[in-house]
């Protein structure tokens, strides 16, 4: 099982079709699935989806950090920020 950072969302970023999950107990991932990773939220490390596949983590599940309120978004594909 890996843990993989999340990563934050960007301003203008969010598409229209979707919302965003709340996590509503810091302690308890907003996701459960029966993968090999876990997401950690990119600001605290909060685990905000727990056993999760890649394939699930598309660009539409963004997670809202119940403990530092960060929005998280899991994929980092070829649109993502050069360089870093
Ligand atoms: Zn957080």
């Amino acid at each position: 099982m890996a843990e993989i950072p999340m990563r934050r969302i960007r301003e203008g970023e969010v598409p229209f079709d979707g919302g965003t999950a709340i996590q509503e107990d810091p302690d308890r991932p907003a996701f459960r699935g029966n993968g090999p990773d876990d997401y950690v939220c990119v600001q605290c490390g909060n685990t905000l989806a727990e056993a999760m596949h890649q394939m699930q983590m598309t660009k539409k599940v963004r997670v809202r950090c119940g403990r530092c309120s960060t929005v998280n978004v899991a994929v980092t594909d070829e649109s993502a920020e050069p360089g870093s």
